[in-house]
């Protein structure tokens, strides 16, 4: 096993004096606070960060405002498509240091970070890039009497809402930055990013090249800070919708928060608890991979990934023993080797909760495989793979965010969409079956925003996204995000 190199100028990037990106300027931030960013596969502090101060945020707010009522205004929906397909290409072109750069402070494995924050996150803007030309209204024909020959008509217009905050999370820092980014410059909006402290330095490189691309000066801002820095995004009143992708807590005081400022508009891609059902007509070798597959990638920390297995009792020992023998053999090590499946948890807090949800478990299930924490300097843990102990069991309702499986048994396939309901979450759910009609039968009754079948977790640009329940409000990708970043404006016109 041996690790890749890193790119001289990704050292070279580590070492600048990293602040925020504002009104087209890299700059290195004049506040006090600086926030280190750190390596989990080692606990190394690779760099540091400078927190925004008030000011800070009221210029990005105010450099943002100007260029969507200036320049950005005044840009074609066909250049803006340009631009975002430019953007697309830079960011294939420096792909490798990008993704080196996020496998550095997030620890997601260097084969994801090219294949998710790289490519997908290409693909999804070359999405958004198609649609800034078919963003349209309606026409309709309004039944006003005419008293004296005058006639009516009436259209519908697509405005962009304005400024939008996008304050998203440490576990697809670049990707999830991107559907918004897609969202908000094809309809028009300019965009104010706020990464997570954790990984905030990949979206600065990212906004370099937004400039290279021929993105004006202010349609792109990135302000750096913790959770504070997103509060004073949130009740500005230069802001005008609030694209927020995080947990629930979190989501919870950003929608509070966003109303009692402005009635700001507010999307929220919350937490899942993601159930998957194994009729028992399913091909279990190839839904134990699948799961395993889905459930591990980035080592669980993916909204839309599994965590609750429902198995049919009659084929739990069989199945529990594959589980097992399908971990037993992945390999756990450093990111940055290319032969690893398995690495690191993103950062110190998410290790220290997953590893208090794995004590837990070692007290109070049966675990069948994994279990523990590693000892070293890296955030590492186990794949693990449990028995629920009962209906009540914390691991049917809590979200880990970790590489933790909850495998239940059930008796008759009519009681799973109660089990799979009978969560606060409603994000993903997938139903494993050859049995089609089974399958359409299930669908209407699960409540999830996307539920799969002989899949799980994979996102596509064209098929709406997100939660109901307490995983959250309004959809991004397909045509569904239209409406959250732009306002309807009805036009009567007399002739
Ligand atoms: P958090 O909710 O802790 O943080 C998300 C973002 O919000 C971060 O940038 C954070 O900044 C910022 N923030 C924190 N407090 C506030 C506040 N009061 N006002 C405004 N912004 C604030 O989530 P995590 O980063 O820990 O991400 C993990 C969670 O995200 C999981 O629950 C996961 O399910 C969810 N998630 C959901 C997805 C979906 O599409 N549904 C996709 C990915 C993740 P800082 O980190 O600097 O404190």
């Amino acid at each position: 096993m041996s690790e890749i190199q890193l790119l001289p100028k990704v050292r070279q990037y580590l070492q600048r004096d990293h602040g925020h990106f504002i009104d087209g300027q890299y700059r290195s931030g004049s506040g006090d606070k600086r926030i280190p960013v750190v390596n989990p596969a080692n606990g190394e502090v690779i760099a540091q960060v400078n927190g925004a101060t008030a000011s800070e945020v009221e210029e990005a707010c105010l450099s943002s405002r100007r260029a969507f009522s200036g320049e950005w205004a005044q840009t074609s929906p066909y250049q803006r498509g340009l631009i975002l397909n430019r953007l697309a290409d830079l960011i294939e072109a420096n792909g490798e240091e990008l993704a080196q750069l996020e496998t550095q402070c997030s620890g997601k494995h260097i084969q994801l970070s090219r294949m998710f924050e790289v490519g997908q996150s290409a693909m999804f803007l070359r999405y958004y890039a198609g649609w800034a030309t078919k963003i349209s209204g309606e026409t309709m024909t309004p039944s006003f009497p005419s008293m004296a020959g005058e006639q009516y008509t009436a259209m519908t217009r697509r405005e962009p809402v304005g400024v939008v905050a996008g304050i998203v999370p440490w576990n697809f820092s670049v990707m999830i930055s991107i559907w918004k980014l897609g969202a908000a410059l094809a309809t028009g909006c300019t965009l104010i990013l706020k990464p997570s402290e954790f990984t905030p330095i990949t979206l600065l490189r990212l906004a370099e090249l937004a400039i290279e691309a021929g993105l004006p000066a202010g349609v792109l801002n990135v302000v750096n800070g913790t959770g504070e820095v997103g509060a004073q995004l949130i009740e500005h009143p230069k802001v005008a919708k609030v694209s927020f992708t995080g947990s629930v807590p979190t989501g919870l005081k950003v929608g509070q928060s966003a109303m009692a400022a402005n009635l700001t508009r507010v999307t929220l891609e919350l937490g899942g608890k993601n159930a998957a059902a194994l009729l028992p007509d399913a091909d279990i070798d190839a839904a134990v991979a699948g799961l395993i597959q889905t459930g591990y990638v980035h080592q669980g920390q993916v909204c839309a990934s599994p965590e609750r297995i429902y198995v049919h009792r009659s084929q739990l020992d069989e199945t529990l023993a594959k589980f097992a023998a399908a971990v037993k053999g992945m390999s756990i090590g450093s990111p940055l080797d290319e032969s690893v499946q398995f690495g690191p948890l993103a950062n110190k807090p998410q290790f220290d909760k997953v590893s208090q949800f794995l004590a837990a478990a070692r007290h109070d299930n049966q675990v069948i495989c994994g279990g523990n924490p590693l000892a070293g300097s890296g955030f590492y843990v186990e794949p693990t793979v449990l028995l629920a102990n009962g209906p009540q069991d914390r691991f049917l309702y809590e979200e880990t965010f970790g590489p933790i499986l909850c495998v239940v048994p059930y008796d008759e396939v009519d009681e799973l969409p109660a089990l799979i309901n009978d969560s606060p979450f409603g994000l993903t759910a997938s139903i494993w079956t050859n049995d089609l009609s089974r399958a359409l039968r299930l669908i209407p009754q699960i409540e999830a925003g996307t539920v799969y079948v002989n899949m799980h977790t994979f996102l596509d640009p064209s098929v709406p996204f997100g939660g109901i329940k307490a995983s959250g409000m309004g959809r991004e990708f397909g045509s569904a995000f239209i409406d959250d970043y732009t306002e309807l404006k009805s036009v009567l016109i007399r002739y």
